[in-house]
């Protein structure tokens, strides 16, 4: 309720701003512009004439989104090598690791515990992102904006980026501490608060990004131990959490500043468009690959029933439209989610858009139930701008979808060291097993391994629990193969 105020009372008002200004100046409490202390921490840490730098580093990182049981932290994973550049004149980024489980449970395509290192290489320059397989760039689309986010969340590339887009200044007081509180944002990546202390060195970096399954995310970065590097100065420790859980802790031992990156596009990489290849697996029953993930789709009298919207918007709503063309315009009306990992779970907003109920375990409802009310609003997906409620159902143990002629279970494959509420999709007259991650297909005419993967294993040990009569596999990843492939993988033959 607003009064209109007395010419007198107003007056006062005059008066006693007035007053109040007076006292502030008199005090001489300088207030800091936003510009003025980016230029602070541009002095303090050498980020002016800083065109690029690189650090090596080792310590301890976890796989984001990989956790074994849904809401839980992310696996542990040691860093025993881990490197970025930061290109800024170019805005390009490299980031290589060599990792290993520190934890025997959770997903990744890291060796399972004890057996070896991963290494990655992934790549971003000029809003285009890919991985290096061995010599071959493989187009990374879904990494554009987490890498954009890690090259503008390195200590020097924060002063830069927030140069460039209309930095906002409040100052904070923690533990007795004046700190520079810097926002700003990059339109549809990200949004950023950069931490300045009294010296003028970035000390923590607060952000939200977008992501296909948590929506708005939150990241803590923390930088400790700064040391001089000829002008530059560099945090020898580097720690961050991403959505709530610890991801990295990183102890620094060598930087490079201004070096040459040779980091360039290469030509396939903006070509790329995403598409699904559909193979026929069945009557009424199609392969759809053509990416690193692959889905099912499975027609019923009056609907479809797709396995699988993994990855994001970009992949599954090629996926889903290929699903609705082969039921010649049937509404795809479930969706069944392997099991929780992002990567498999990346599709499930875009579902849920188009009006699909999701299909999960038991124990992964509730996280999906939370995660699909979260917003996307930095960089609104399908469901964001749906403005839809989403319906999840969960399987416990066992569940049949039927209409009346095609039968569809969904079981739990039970002890995995994958995943907690893990499952897969049989089709008891078609005899065909759809599974994620529990059995991806070596290449063609590949000799078995010496010792059998305890993932390959715990799969046949759930198919005989459950006494399925398998004859063709439908991997998430990979080629479809017959049984026999998975029973000579661990050394039975067919
Ligand atoms: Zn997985």
């Amino acid at each position: 309720m607003m009064t209109k105020p007395s010419p007198r009372k107003m007056s006062h008002g005059v008066l006693l701003l007035g007053v109040l200004l007076g006292l502030v100046s008199c005090a001489s409490v300088p207030t800091e512009s936003a510009e003025a202390a980016l230029q602070r921490a541009n002095i303090a840490m050498g980020a002016s004439a800083l065109r690029s730098i690189s650090y090596a580093a080792s310590g301890t990182g976890a796989t984001f989104g990989q956790a074994f049981v849904a809401g839980m932290a992310w696996p542990r994973i040691t860093l025993s090598s881990f490197s970025r550049v930061a290109d800024y004149e170019n805005a390009a980024f490299r980031e290589d690791a060599a990792r290993s489980r520190a934890e025997p449970n959770g997903g990744g395509a890291i060796p399972l515990m004890g057996q070896g290192e991963q290494r990655t290489t992934g790549m971003l320059r000029a809003g285009h992102a890919w991985n290096m397989v061995g010599p071959a760039p493989v187009p990374a689309p879904l990494a554009v904006d987490a890498r954009t986010h890690d090259l503008w969340t390195t200590p020097h590339g924060v002063i830069k980026a927030a140069l460039a887009n209309k930095p906002t200044l409040r100052q904070r007081t923690e533990e007795g501490r004046n700190l520079s509180a810097i926002s700003f944002s990059l339109p549809g990546r990200f949004q950023a608060t950069a931490l300045i202390g009294p010296n003028g060195l970035i000390e923590r970096i607060e952000s939200v990004q977008p992501h296909p399954v948590l929506g708005d995310t939150a990241s803590v970065i923390t930088f400790s131990d700064y040391q001089d590097f000829g002008g530059v100065k560099f945090p020898m420790r580097i720690r961050q959490t991403q959505g709530g859980f610890p991801v990295l802790d990183l102890a620094v031992n060598e930087v490079k500043t201004n070096i040459a990156t040779g980091i360039e596009v290469p030509a396939l990489v903006p070509a790329f468009a995403e598409r699904a290849v559909a193979e026929k697996a069945a009557d009424g029953v199609w392969f759809l690959a053509g990416g690193s993930h692959n889905s099912v789709a499975i027609e019923q009298k009056d609907h479809m029933l797709l396995v699988e919207a993994p990855l994001y918007d970009g992949r599954s709503s090629v996926v889903l439209a290929e699903a609705k063309r082969l039921g010649n315009g049937k509404p795809v009306r479930f969706v069944i989610n392997s099991h929780h990992h992002f990567d498999h779970s990346g599709g499930l907003r875009t579902a849920a858009a188009e009006g699909a109920t999701l299909v999960t375990s038991e124990l992964a409802r509730p996280f999906f139930e939370k995660t699909m009310a979260n917003p996307n609003r930095i960089k609104p997906d399908a469901l964001e701008r749906s403005g839809k409620r989403v319906t999840v159902t969960g399987v416990n143990g066992k569940r049949t979808f039927t209409d009346g002629e095609r039968v569809v279970e969904v079981f739990y494959i039970d002890a995995s060291v994958h995943a907690q509420g893990f499952l897969m999709v049989y089709l008891p007259k078609e005899r065909i097993l759809i599974q994620a991650d529990a059995y991806t297909p070596a290449a063609p005419g590949a000799a078995a391994p010496a010792r059998p993967n305890d993932l390959h294993l715990n799969l046949v040990q759930n198919i005989e629990r459950l006494n399925l009569q398998v004859a063709q596999i439908l991997p998430l990843h990979g080629r479809m193969v017959p049984y026999s492939e998975l029973l000579a993988a661990i050394g039975r033959k067919g």
